[in-house]
């Protein structure tokens, strides 16, 4: 009898990445893929541990996953997993619990998935964690993410992902071009890079991460490129002109600000102050006319009076940028931040947090209607929502159009004529 297997991840694209090629061994190995929530043999849950909220929601998966599934085989992997893995392993239910080195090890420790009368805990210290594991998502969606990069040598003080994720580390140029390449035979045509600090990517060897670009840029049938995220101090000059240039890699640039106060910058140990940021977003600006730029910013980090928080809010007004993802600070157990004074009340932080959602919609929405009437490429995704399938032009505009299963993962001309009440580009196919 064929055995199920389901998969939940938490977390980041990278999170997405991983379980997914945990699944494709799986699926390799005669398992049949069910979703999360039906009844199966073997639940993998790869988990997240970048605020309070991703822990608790590990913990939901878990009982979910008991309670859908109880004669089922848990599995827990992930950044909560390295993280707390002793607790993990006392929750009822249980059965093994993998720490970052030991991810994609499952097979090599379980024989036969039966149910253990106690949790088995597989994991190192985070100081011991050498290898990067290549991964990259597939089948779940039209576009790939690959992961080229993995755990982070920077020393934020909000941040616990180098206490779960380990030092800096990726895989070589040839590594991460033959996987781009077993992605570019499945069909895919658009490729997400993903990572923790891909930025650094190359780190401690003669490869860079523009080397990379220049060498994925290359490859036949795949035909845009994202950078998922990139530290504002490792855009530089060249990866922006090389951007104008490919017409692979798309007008879309993902950049972590965290605050517009150079005082709290300071606080975060972040590597640049607003000046460089600043000059940063007017460099691609005034390269890159069409580009879309999502900037990540925390409110609520200990210490932000209300006149740093109008910093941050009047520094981000003043930007030609195109969306705000607001993070609202979450107190990580063992980050420096943990111990700083200045704790920001759950109901000044909400407000903050509102304040600046409000203008990230304002920001978007002129973005957005700045495009009504130009023509766009749109690759169009699989997925299909009442009548309507969805797509993304080059510049990260989100396209609804009536859904056509013609249309599934191709790349087509497209006239936006209007916006919807949703806030989705519509138009038509030239
Ligand atoms: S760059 Fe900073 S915020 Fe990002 S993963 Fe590294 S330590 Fe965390």
């Amino acid at each position: 009898m064929q055995k199920k297997v389901s998969f939940h991840t938490l977390g980041c694209k990278l999170n997405f990445s991983e379980t997914s090629t945990i699944a494709r061994e799986f699926t390799a190995k005669g398992f049949s893929r069910v979703n999360f929530g039906e009844d199966a043999d073997v639940v993998v849950l790869n988990t997240c541990t970048v605020t309070g909220t991703a822990d608790k929601k590990c913990r939901q998966a878990i009982k979910k996953a008991k309670k859908t599934s109880p004669n089922a085989f848990i599995a827990v992997t992930g950044c909560y997993a390295q993280a707390e893995a002793d607790k993990i392993a006392e929750i009822p239910g249980v059965d093994v619990v993998l720490g970052m080195n030991e991810k994609f090890n499952l097979f090599q420790h379980i024989e036969n998935f039966k149910k253990k009368e106690h949790a088995v805990v597989y994991s190192c210290e985070t100081s011991d964690i050498e290898n990067f594991d290549a991964a990259f998502s597939s089948g779940d969606r039209t576009r790939s993410f690959l992961k080229v990069q993995d755990g982070c040598d920077y020393p934020c003080t909000y941040c616990t992902i180098p206490s779960v994720r380990g030092k800096s580390r990726s895989g070589t140029v040839a590594e991460i071009i033959r996987q781009a390449n077993e992605i570019a035979e499945k069909g895919f045509k658009e490729i997400i890079l993903t990572g923790v600090n891909i930025g650094d990517f190359g780190k401690g060897t003669d490869e860079t991460f523009f080397d990379l670009v220049k060498a994925l840029d290359k490859i036949n049938g795949i035909e845009r490129y994202r950078i998922s995220s990139i530290e504002p101090n490792l855009i530089t000059d060249e990866i922006i002109e090389f951007t104008v240039k490919s017409n692979k890699f798309l007008p879309h640039f993902h950049i972590p600000l965290q605050s517009g106060s150079d005082k709290i910058l300071k606080l975060m140990k972040r590597r640049y102050n607003t000046e460089l940021f600043r000059s940063k977003i007017e460099r691609i600006n005034e390269l890159i006319s069409d580009v879309f730029l999502g900037i990540d910013v925390i409110v609520g980090f200990p210490g932000e009076t209300d006149v740093d928080f109008m910093n941050t809010y009047q520094f981000l007004e003043s930007l030609n940028i195109s969306f705000l993802h607001v993070f609202s600070y979450s107190v990580r157990p063992g980050t420096p931040a943990e111990m700083m004074s200045g704790k920001v009340s759950a109901k000044e932080i909400k407000r903050r947090s509102n304040l600046l959602h409000q203008l990230s919609d304002r920001k978007h929405k002129v973005f957005y209607e700045r495009f009504i009437g130009t023509e766009h490429k749109v690759l169009f995704e699989g997925a299909k929502h009442q009548n309507s399938m969805f797509g993304f032009t080059e510049n990260y505009i989100k396209v609804e159009f009536p859904y056509n299963e013609n249309l599934v993962n191709k790349i087509v001309d497209f006239q936006i004529t209007g916006i919807n009440e949703k806030g989705h580009a519509e138009g038509l196919i030239k």
